[in-house]
């Protein structure tokens, strides 16, 4: 349980991991723009903050200046014009400024002399700042200092009176950035708040979301687990993704597939078992009752023990037909090829058969259409020809006909065995060439058949590249073509069986 549970950390920790992928994206989807927009707002609201507290405060600096003009504050107008009455004034409204903004207010006059300094430090003293230069030549400056924590500004006092709108002073303000700096403060411990609220909901949802996106997945591999440990299961059904449902098709078959491929060695084992068997079978009841004899005479002793030995014959057959067809399971299973005539192989088939033809009264026939030279492998052709020369023969009724045929065009040779014979039922056609298959068992076995020739057969002729077919109309007879290319091509295609 610790480990499966220290594994699926494990598991999650690693990159590799669709789940922790999943979880990481929403995370930085969903955290990254949060942080974006908390600078964004703050980094924008002391901006327009700095800007209205500017603004305002020239709004301010400007009457002051009217005032101080339409005062005579500067002694620019006939004398006693001003009285000390309106300058306390103006000094009062100064003062008022400076100390609602935290700053400092200074009058400066065209001989950059301070005329008034709200400090009281600098009055009578000689000011050279670019600003206050700048100033006097018409240009109003505002400049903001975050790491001194000030924001510093120029105002022009013009004699409004005169056409020319003459400087006569300047102010230069400085104001404490201390209150915006407060709200600042306030709104980004907010932000904070609302941040930390915003991690936890998202880190919440890129587990959920993390956890739910990958179940389809997770489930998948858990039908395929429990498959695993035995295919009871006809098929899996897992609903989810698109995705998903391909893996889950894709599997499906593979599993149908092997499925089949388990019932076939199944059904071939339980096929061999039972050939096997009978054989023995045989012998054993020979051999009892022979031993329940006591004073079983001689000939009989022969006779049983000429039909105990045919029974082994049998069963040496079929042990020698299935270690053929093993032995030609084996893809790796290399062709000896080599340029033969086929019209020689065919003669040299049909002599050996004659014999058992004549036994029957069946008469063979070879009609071969031109000579044909193909690159086959010997031993495999002649077992191709023979089984099926060897069947039209076996399968045929008394006084019948075999016709063996030979032709070739530019790129196959066709081999074709027709009979007059049995002929083979349509629902079996598809069937002749599985191994052990055969249309009638007892007959079959009479005739000494193991039901493997024509799966051997098979075989061999796709071991060439070549099709066989065949046609056949019960009571009349059958008719079995094989095609082969004339050149042999050794390809790394997997052997296709029937
Ligand atoms: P077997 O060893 O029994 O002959 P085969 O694989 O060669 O096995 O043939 C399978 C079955 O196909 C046979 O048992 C027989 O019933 C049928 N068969 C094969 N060739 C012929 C034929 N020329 N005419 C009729 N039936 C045939």
């Amino acid at each position: 349980m610790v480990a499966k549970i220290f594994g699926e950390l494990r598991a999650f920790l690693s990159l590799r991991n669709l789940q922790t992928r999943i979880f990481l994206v929403v995370l930085v989807a969903g955290f990254v723009p949060s942080v974006i927009m908390r600078y964004g707002i703050l980094g924008n609201y002391e901006e327009r903050s700095v800007q209205q507290r500017i603004s305002t405060v020239q709004n301010q600096l400007m009457i002051v200046g009217n005032h101080l003009i339409s005062n005579n504050y500067f002694n620019t107008k006939p004398e006693g014009y001003t009285s000390s009455v309106s300058r306390d004034v103006i000094d009062a409204e100064l003062e008022m400024i400076s100390n609602l903004y935290e700053g400092r207010v200074m009058i400066i006059d065209s001989g950059l002399k301070v005329l008034k300094d709200t400090y009281g430090l600098s009055e009578g003293k000689t000011i050279i700042s670019e600003e206050v230069i700048k100033c006097f030549q018409g240009q109003v400056t505002s400049n903001y200092d975050r790491e001194h924590g000030y924001i510093e500004m120029t105002t022009l006092i013009t004699d409004a009176s005169s056409d020319t709108g003459e400087i006569i002073a300047v102010m230069l303000t400085s104001i404490s950035n201390e209150s915006i700096m407060t709200n600042m403060e306030v709104l980004g411990r907010k932000a904070l708040i609302l941040e930390s609220l915003m991690i936890v909901i998202i880190t919440a949802m890129a587990i959920v979301l993390s956890v739910v996106m990958t179940r389809p997945f997770s489930r998948v591999s858990q039908a395929i687990s429990e498959v695993k440990a035995g295919y009871r299961e006809e098929s899996i059904s897992v609903p989810g993704y698109a995705e998903t449902d391909h893996i889950v098709e894709a599997f499906n078959q593979l599993l149908k597939r092997m499925r089949a491929l388990d019932n076939s060695r199944q059904e071939f084992v339980e096929n061999v078992s039972h050939e096997l068997k009978t054989p023995m079978a045989a012998i054993k009841v020979l051999a009892d009752s022979l031993l329940a004899q006591r004073d079983a005479p001689a000939e009989l002793y022969r006779e049983f023990l000429e039909d105990i030995a045919s029974e082994i014959d049998r069963e040496n057959q079929i042990i020698t037909d299935l270690l053929a067809l093993v032995k030609m399971d084996k893809k790796a299973q290399e062709l000896n090829i080599a340029s033969l005539d086929m019209n020689d192989l065919v003669e040299l088939i049909l002599k050996r058969l004659r014999p058992i033809a004549r036994k029957k009264d069946v008469e063979v026939v070879f009609e071969s259409m031109r000579s044909v030279v193909a690159e086959v492998d010997e031993v495999k052709m002649t077992l191709i020809m023979t089984n099926l020369v060897e069947n039209a023969i076996k399968y045929n009724k008394e006084h019948g006909r075999v016709r063996v045929e030979l032709d070739a065009d530019h790129q196959y040779f066709i081999f074709r065995v027709s009979d007059s014979g049995l002929g083979i039922p349509e629902d079996a056609l598809a069937h002749i060439f599985e191994r052990f298959y055969r249309v009638d068992k007892s007959h079959s076995r009479e005739i000494g058949g193991t039901g493997l020739g024509l799966a051997i057969t098979k075989s061999s002729v796709l071991m060439h590249r070549g099709s066989i077919t065949v046609s056949s109309i019960e009571g009349e007879g059958t008719s079995f073509t094989v095609k082969i290319p004339l050149t042999y091509t050794a390809g790394s295609a997997a052997l296709e069986k029937g």
